[in-house]
């Protein structure tokens, strides 16, 4: 009922802004056009946040090592911006400490203590406590489980973290709710185009019968790493805009590392990288990342054996006991980096790492704008800037239509869950509270001990567009990272919720297993 309502409201609607592409990207784009009180629809060719935008560190960070390339202007920003999301977001945006141990030379501590103090007068008056430097003598009794040897001290220093898939989606729930069409598994493939300008796009659903042609008077691309393949599709172009750079994530239990805190490694290769070990729910811990040159094919990318033994042994080297093996592998995710290609490619620097992490904007006729690059941390930033821009283009063109609604207060509850479901949640609180109305036994775990309750994933079902199964198990929770071996049981249990949300028929489950059992195999298995 839900994607009918969004497919509806597309067949009637003139949009004032058709942004194609529904990662962090995007979904800021939307939710700012929305708030403008503008007409907006966004679309993705998978679910929301399937791309890049699920697959990332899951920093919200002014990025340290950005430093040492002197990229001040987008570690400021990055800082900035870090603050204001822990702020808007605070059920999705945490505070993290991160422990890093100094091995080697003094010369490394000092280089480390002067980056330290830059990054923590580079964030201003921020929430987050100043670093702080932690004797050799502490970390010997803190951390026990690292290696000491040829220690030279270490620091602590605060960032945050956040579930960037979740972050998308509820981004994308803010703009519906502001009176926004979103809609996912649809395609854009093909512009009409009349005076120079784009009047329609066509676009094919990737689930049965949703074809739909959207008309909007202004066309935005946010499509990532799918920058040059959708441009393409409007145009042929010889300029490529895109460099990727691919990276991996390695999900191993949590137990031989440090649970309260991110703790970074220099890599094995000494190549002056660093790994983070990132403490995550339900006893994970997340190693990443790779930084790689990368020219295949853009879907179902998969981790190598290659690149998963360089973060093992790079943290194993410094486990003085005992160590990572496969067996503690729970999942990998592969991710690309829409890095931008150097416009002269004689220039182009080859060690992806060091390649600039801005964005750009630019026009690609007078209602086809694209934007690439940039961070997730920068989202909101990026999107007031594209937006502005837009705007600017078109005086008095995108006339606000539609009058943000207030938000609804939040009330106190009895019930036991309500803190922790607002803690992860947010004002999201009222709408699974109404759901555990309609049933008392939603508001039990899905199965015994899960983290997670039936009414949770009716939530995502209802108000962030899951319709298939890799869009609950992987994106709006985290059960494809701790499933170490397939569970039919568990896949059961969710495909029965949607076959009471959605109507699913049997023939719809068998689908969906196996659709969804391509995208497992691809986190737990290496060429
Ligand atoms: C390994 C790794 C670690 C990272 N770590 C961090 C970090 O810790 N902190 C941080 O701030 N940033 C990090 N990043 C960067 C960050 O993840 C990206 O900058 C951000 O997610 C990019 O979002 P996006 O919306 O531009 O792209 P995407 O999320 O890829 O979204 C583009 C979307 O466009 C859709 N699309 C493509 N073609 C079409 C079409 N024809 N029709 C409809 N839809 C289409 C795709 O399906 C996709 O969902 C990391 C990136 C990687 C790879």
């Amino acid at each position: 009922m839900f994607r009918s309502f969004h497919f509806e409201q597309a067949s009637n609607t003139q949009y004032d802004v058709c942004i194609i592409g529904g990662g962090i990207t995007g979904a800021g784009i939307f939710l700012k056009a929305c708030e403008k009180g503008l007409r907006a629809i966004i679309i993705d060719k998978g679910d929301f946040s399937s791309g890049t935008s699920s697959r990332s560190a899951k920093m919200i960070h002014g990025g340290l090592r950005y430093l040492q390339y002197f990229q001040i202007k987008m570690v400021y920003e990055g800082l900035h911006e870090r603050e204001n999301l822990l702020s808007l977001y605070p059920h999705l945006v945490k505070p993290q400490p991160y422990f890093m141990p100094v091995y080697g030379s003094w010369v490394n501590k000092l280089k480390f203590s002067v980056g330290l103090s830059g990054y923590d007068a580079l964030s201003g008056k921020s929430s987050m406590p100043k670093h702080i430097s932690v004797p050799e003598e502490e970390i010997k009794k803190r951390f026990k489980q690292i290696t000491h040897e040829d220690l030279k001290g270490g620091f602590i220093y605060y960032d945050a973290r956040t579930n960037d898939a979740r972050l998308t989606n509820e981004v994308i729930q803010q703009g519906v709710e502001l009176g926004g069409t979103a809609i996912n598994y649809l395609e854009a493939i093909f512009f009409e185009e009349e005076d120079g300008e784009i009047i329609s796009l066509t676009c094919k659903g990737r689930l049965k019968g949703w074809d739909l042609e959207i008309k909007a008077k202004q066309y935005v691309s946010a499509t990532g790493v799918w920058t040059d393949e959708l441009l393409n599709k409007y145009k042929p172009q010889a300029k490529k805009w895109m460099k990727p750079s691919k990276g991996i994530h390695v999900v191993v239990k949590g137990d031989l590392l440090p649970k309260d805190c991110v703790l970074i490694l220099p890599t094995i290769d000494g190549d002056g990288r660093f790994i983070w070990c990132l403490p995550w729910e339900e006893n994970m811990n997340v190693l990443g990342t790779t930084d790689t040159e990368y020219n295949e094919g853009l879907n179902e990318i998969r981790s190598t054996k290659e690149e998963i033994d360089y973060l093992l042994d790079s943290v194993n080297k410094h486990l003085p006991g005992r160590k990572l093996t496969y067996d503690d592998i729970l999942s990998t995710y592969a991710g690309l980096r829409p890095l931008l290609a150097d416009p002269d490619p004689e220039e182009e620097d080859n060690d992806s790492s060091s390649r600039s992490r801005d964005y750009e904007i630019w026009w690609n006729n007078d209602n086809f704008v694209t934007i690439a690059g940039g961070k997730l941390t920068s989202f909101l930033s990026m999107a007031e800037t594209c937006l502005n821009e837009i705007i600017e283009k078109h005086p008095g063109k995108l006339n606000p239509h539609i009058f943000p609604k207030p938000l609804a207060p939040i009330t106190k509850s009895g019930h036991p869950l309500f803190a922790s479901i607002r803690d992860k949640y947010g004002d999201n609180v009222l709408l699974i509270m109404d759901i555990i109305k309609e049933n008392k036994s939603y508001a039990n775990p899905i199965f015994p001990k899960s983290n997670y309750i039936i009414a949770e994933i009716i939530f995502f079902i209802r108000y962030q567009h899951a319709v298939m199964l890799d869009d609950i198990l992987t994106r709006r929770t985290l059960l494809s990272y701790s499933m170490k071996d397939w569970n039919e049981d568990l896949i059961n249990i969710i495909c029965d919720i949607f076959k009471e949300e959605l109507g699913w028929t049997e023939e719809d489950k068998v689908n969906q297993i196996k659709n969804y059992r391509k995208n497992w195999d691809l986190m737990h298995s290496w060429e």
